[in-house]
């Protein structure tokens, strides 16, 4: 089988490359003293830089720097807004799509989880005959994006339904930014959940963003940092990191780039292989992901092969910890265990040119 001479990585939904120029932010970061809660000179002058951050993170959302919190990641920011408005009371009762990330999903008696159509976006019609009739107040959780299949969701009009029955809406927004050019602030969501390693920051921080006054109890208690809804020394390097992550994404749009050379991607696939299955195409998507699916041969197989052949690509979700299970996204979509099971996802990025897909398209035809 050919291979690549370099490492050719599809695999920016799992994870992105740190900008350089974050890089270095980060070592200048991690070389200033200061604990953001003293009143010193040094203190002060971490605090500076975070509250920098926060405006960078809260101009590229588009919301007030004062309704942001930092937190450790997605994973964090997710659990924080759905067990804390469980804990406090605010919500009896938790609903979310048949697609959430685990980090939501996890938390949702799966009874209580709203079918998405075989495209892969959520049924507004079952929502609608599932929320009828709902005690409020409760919460319900809709992602923006899938991270498996780049699918977008109709955030507003579920926004819209959910305030109609008199619910508050979690929208998951960690595969958004740099992928679409939508303005999160139309989503009309109640909560907004962002993670600073997808869009070329570090690892290990993220934040949520409050609409509402709903009251929210902390999972971590302790000196009351971030207006006490996250105590714990902040990660003074990876916020101001996050923030200037924020302000080159801001800065430099790629999406239609990346949107063109996934259509060109796309295109090569179906022409390599006229059986292969690209899901959720039929509906709008984020701009850099496509899943596919080589009916009888297993997404494990594939996987290695392309590793071995030099190429860095995923089934399912990377954070499923490296193991290869049965999606539960496509699952959802109606699709069967076995074409399931022969699914991979391609997620590009800024870094990505049109010869490494097109070297990509040569390999993987050969499967
Ligand atoms: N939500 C979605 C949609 C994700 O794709 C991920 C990670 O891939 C997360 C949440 C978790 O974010 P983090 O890795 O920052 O914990």
């Amino acid at each position: 089988m050919a291979t690549t001479k370099k490492r050719i990585y599809l695999d920016y939904n799992a994870t992105t490359p740190l900008f350089p120029k974050v890089a270095t932010v980060l070592s200048q970061a991690f070389g200033s003293l200061g604990n953001a809660s003293s009143i010193h000179k040094e203190g002060r002058s971490v605090r500076g830089a975070i509250e920098d951050a926060r405006e960078s993170v809260s101009k590229l959302i588009g919301v007030p720097a004062s309704t942001i919190i930092f937190s450790s990641g997605g994973t964090e920011a997710n659990t924080t807004v759905v067990r804390g408005l469980i804990n406090s009371g605010a919500v009896n009762d938790i609903f979310c799509s048949a697609i959430e990330h685990p980090s939501v999903r996890d938390h949702v008696n799966p009874e209580r989880h709203i079918p998405v159509d075989n495209r892969g976006r959520i049924d507004l019609q079952q929502l609608h005959d599932v929320l009828r009739g709902k005690k409020a107040p409760f919460l319900m959780c809709v992602m923006l994006a899938n991270n498996e299949t780049g699918v977008l969701q109709p955030i507003r009009d579920v926004s819209t339904l959910v305030h109609e029955f008199g619910g508050l809406v979690l929208c998951d927004c960690v595969q958004g930014p740099g992928k679409t050019d939508l303005d999160f602030t139309s989503l009309g969501a109640d909560f907004l959940t962002f993670s600073a390693h997808k869009i070329g920051g570090p690892q290990g921080v993220g934040c949520f963003v409050m609409n509402s006054e709903a009251d929210l109890e902390p999972l971590l208690i302790g000196g009351g940092q971030e207006n006490k809804r996250r105590s714990g020394t902040e990660n003074a390097p990876g916020i101001i990191g996050f923030g200037a992550a924020a302000r080159i994404t801001a800065e430099t749009s790629n999406v239609e780039k990346i949107s063109g050379l996934r259509d060109q991607l796309e295109a090569a696939l179906l022409r390599a292989k006229s059986d292969a299955i690209i899901f959720g195409r039929e509906v709008d998507r984020i701009s850099n992901t496509t899943n596919v699916a080589i009916p009888g041969v297993s997404s494990e197989r594939q996987l290695i092969k392309l590793d071995l052949a030099g190429f860095a690509v995923s089934a399912g979700s990377a954070c499923s910890s490296g193991k290869i299970s049965s999606s539960h996204v496509l699952l959802a979509m109606g699709v069967s265990e076995e074409i399931a099971g022969s699914a991979i996802r391609i997620s590009i990025g800024r870094e990505t040119s049109w010869p490494d897909l097109e070297k990509f398209v040569e390999i993987w035809a050969t499967l």
